[in-house]
């Protein structure tokens, strides 16, 4: 058997600026040249290095010989009633993920994975049902924005956010995240500000740290979704490999630009981690920290031993912690009725 057949042909999207000056030299061409292929495929959001003329033909076709750009397929569409819409996207090998459009006036975010699947294992979240099936390459997850900014008339002059919200813990595929984030990011590359990408974490505390030590970095969100420590193990495994207080210590020293802040997720869990206490126990962790908490009531499945947490509790919650001088704000999650909500995605094979 020949391992090359039926091989999809390695993906153009992905490659970085240096990669694609390499690319022309092996072609026979200057570094230039690679250089304008990557702000051709990539400041456009469009993938047809045909339409690039400003480079030649023969350098067109010696690139396409070696690397078809790929976007994934859409695979399925949902879209809700308040706007939003939910894919499911396939990749070369077969493997779906599912990213979701959310238009707001003249804003629009775009909630990406970073994975298929996630390994974390939050008792509160569907992905987790899927276990980790593989890492998303860098051209997968660009991939994930080409697919949705062509399917919904979306430029790079649109007021674009990325999430990494979606499927996958983004801090343990971190290679192929940061390489995605710096060409999203870059001016030449798609034109994406760096305060318009966010990366969530359920609290890899090495990511964490390594995060701080990029030069570029998105902005960093942490899924807290819990007042102690042993409510915290019990509801994310996780945090027993990476405890509370030491997860918090690496939030304090972590280094903000300008008026930037870390944001911390808060599920909202009927009866488990909503009460006036947990409130007052959320704010004593987060003293004196630059952070904001977006409150989100757990989106429900037959799948989870959970309930959302009533309108009261998360009021009186957001009250205590104002009261306590943390911002918060309530997020009601979009895309319910499409299974597109927070924790809701869940490829079933
Ligand atoms: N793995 C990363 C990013 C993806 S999860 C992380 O955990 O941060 C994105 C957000 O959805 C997280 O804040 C997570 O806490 C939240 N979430 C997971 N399951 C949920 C559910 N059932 N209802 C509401 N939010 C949920
Ligand atoms: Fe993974 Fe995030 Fe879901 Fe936890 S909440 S299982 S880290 S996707």
């Amino acid at each position: 058997m020949t391992v090359t057949e039926n091989q999809p042909s390695p993906n153009l999207l992905g490659l970085d600026r240096a990669e694609m000056e390499r690319l022309a030299e092996e072609l026979g061409e200057p570094r230039y040249r690679g250089r304008q292929l990557f702000s051709g495929l990539y400041s456009h959001w469009d993938l047809n290095v045909d339409a690039m003329t400003d480079l030649s033909r023969r350098f067109r076709g010696g690139v396409l010989s070696q690397r078809q750009p790929a976007a994934p397929a859409i695979q399925e569409k949902h879209d809700s009633c308040d706007g939003s819409a939910r894919y499911v996207l396939r990749f070369a090998d077969g493997k779906a993920a599912e990213s979701v459009y959310m238009p707001d006036g003249n804003r629009t975010t775009l909630c990406i994975s970073s994975q298929v699947g996630c390994a974390v294992d939050c008792k509160f979240c569907f992905t987790a049902l899927m276990g980790l099936q593989r890492n998303l390459t860098t051209g997968e997850i660009l991939g994930q924005i080409y697919a949705l900014a062509h399917d919904q008339g979306l430029g790079p002059r649109q007021r674009v956010n990325v999430v990494f919200m979606g499927m996958g813990e983004p801090l343990l595929n971190f290679a192929a995240v940061m390489k995605a984030f710096r060409i999203m990011s870059d001016p030449q590359g798609m034109g994406i500000p760096w305060r318009r990408i966010t990366i969530s974490t359920s609290g890899v505390i090495p990511g964490i740290e390594q995060l701080a030590r990029e030069q570029l970095r998105p902005k960093l969100a942490i899924s807290l979704n819990a007042s102690s420590a042993g409510q915290r193990a019990s509801l994310m495994p996780l945090s027993r490999r990476y405890p509370l207080d030491q997860l918090m210590a690496s939030c304090r020293t972590y280094p903000l630009r300008g008026r930037e802040r870390l944001t911390f997720e808060y599920v909202m869990i009927d009866g488990i981690n909503d009460s006036g206490e947990d409130a007052i126990a959320v704010a004593r962790l987060l003293r004196g920290m630059r952070a904001k908490v977006n409150l989100i009531p757990l989106n429900p499945g037959e799948e989870l031993p959970f309930r959302p947490s009533s309108s009261n509790r998360v009021l009186a919650f957001q009250h205590v912690l104002a009261r306590e001088r943390v911002p918060a704000f309530i997020r009601i999650s979009r895309g319910q009725d499409v299974r597109a909500a927070c924790g809701q995605l869940l490829v079933r094979r």
